[in-house]
């Protein structure tokens, strides 16, 4: 395909505004769905589209070579996160945006930029009778809401996927450039909603301060007995057992991307790196689970001062997993530290959000290695190995499911902005993105 043809693919993909959070464009869920389908048929593939319900729709796509070869999996999902806040962008985030050698807007990175580099490469393949293996292409509507619905997919369709002998999830990332890069495993995922009251109405401080509680106060005593602040640790009794440690060898790899304090200041835009336990910033987020508070709001923050006691405060907090601690575990003993340590004259409702496991890959694989050979060869570079703080619920469940080897990797640098406004990927990775799956997948 000619470049030209490519990125007007990319920029109508690109234009569907498929944000699965928000349920008023669930209609536009429905339309990127229809976009892959008469895209993957095109080419000839035999395209299913299956819907639960209010989920959003499932894609598998069937390319079959010969019954005798390999079936390839390529997971991929079409759905994005939210474009707020709107004003950040320097581009309109549903106008993919060509400057200064990169290409802007929502989802370019995570994962539209992955789905048409996956369906051009496997294009090309066929276009060039290079392609040997069978393909069955996995695109889910629901990644940026915790996949959901996608494990009754993934069980309701045993007849498909059992098919598939090796999985690609390409929905990560590279560290530079010259850095291609696989992960061998990704963090769980469990979101919360906190919502405390202490009574039915706001009251007045001046006449009842010193005599009711006071519901950023609460929340207050709460968030400091979860996290040590000095030690950075998680305080909730055993959040810590089940973990996975990595062995010597994995650890040797990870290793390999440790960054300065400085540089890891300047990464980040902070003041300060903080860790647990002398473990190198970089890794503290691959191999330790961790709890993270995300947004509280409780009285006022307005305009000049209200003497308010506000009656209500919501907090939202999170927590990563890592191999072997399953979310079940963490959501039981998140209620009973909360249930124990709410003073009593509060009523409250702790929700949980989301929920997704982690994942371990073992990458003593062929699949991998030859991956890793391919990978090198486009970059000019050797593979490295690593582990992502992040989570692709679908690698989890299909890995956990089918019991097939995976590898995962991907093609945006650390500045993709990731969730963040002026998404973007670089135009030269992007190509050469192309050229790397078309070599993977020839294997
Ligand atoms: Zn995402």
């Amino acid at each position: 395909m000619k470049k030209v043809e490519i990125l007007e693919l990319l920029k109508d993909f690109i234009a569907i505004e498929s944000v699965s959070t928000d349920p008023k464009r669930f209609p536009q869920i429905l339309k990127a769905s229809e976009f892959l389908k008469k895209n993957l048929e095109s080419f000839g593939c035999d395209v299913k589209v299956f819907q639960i319900k209010d989920t959003p729709p499932l894609i598998i796509g069937l390319y079959s070579m010969n019954k005798k070869a390999k079936t390839i999996g390529i997971y991929g999902h079409y759905d994005v996160q939210p474009e707020d806040p709107l004003l950040e962008w320097r581009s309109p985030p549903f106008k993919l945006t060509q400057k200064d050698g990169k290409l802007y807007a929502r989802g370019v990175a995570d994962t539209k930029g992955h789905v048409i580099q996956n369906i051009v490469a496997i294009k090309n393949l066929i276009h060039h009778k290079k392609l040997h293996n069978n393909i069955i292409f996995i695109f889910e509507g629901g990644e940026e809401i915790s996949s959901y619905g996608f494990e009754k997919y993934a069980r309701n369709l045993q007849n498909i996927l059992s098919m598939v002998d090796v999985f690609y999830i390409v929905d990560l990332g590279m560290p530079a450039t010259n850095e291609p890069t696989i992960s061998f495993g990704l963090r769980g995922i469990v979101t919360f909603e906190l919502e405390i009251k202490i009574g039915e109405v706001d009251l007045h401080s001046g006449t009842f301060g010193n005599r009711v509680l006071n519901p950023i106060h609460v929340i207050s005593y709460l968030i400091s007995q979860m996290k040590n602040l000095r030690t950075n640790k998680v305080l909730i009794p055993r959040f810590y057992d089940n973990i996975k440690k990595p062995s010597k060898k994995e650890f040797t790899m990870l290793k390999k991307g440790i960054l300065s304090v400085k540089e890891e200041m300047n990464k980040a835009h902070v003041f300060k790196i903080i860790t647990i336990d002398d473990i190198p910033p970089s890794i503290v987020t691959k191999i330790m689970p961790s709890l993270d508070f995300n947004g509280v709001s409780s009285g006022y923050t307005g305009e000049g001062f209200k003497t308010v006691i506000g009656s209500t405060a919501i907090l939202k907090f999170s927590c990563r997993l890592v191999a072997e601690q399953t979310p079940s575990d963490i959501i039981q003993k998140i209620t009973n530290f909360i249930k124990h340590s709410m003073p009593s004259g509060v009523i409250y409702n702790l929700n949980v959000e989301s929920q997704a496991s982690p994942v371990r890959i073992e990458i003593k694989n062929d699949y991998i290695q030859k991956a890793a050979k391919a990978l090198a060869k486009v970059f000019r570079a050797p593979t490295s190995y690593t582990m992502t703080g992040g989570s692709v619920p679908a690698a989890e469940i299909l890995y956990r499911l089918y019991k097939k080897p995976m590898v995962m990797f991907g093609f945006p640098l650390p500045d993709s902005q990731i969730h963040a406004p002026n998404e973007n990927v670089d135009e030269d990775m992007f190509w050469k993105g192309i050229k790397a799956l078309e070599e993977v997948y020839q294997q």
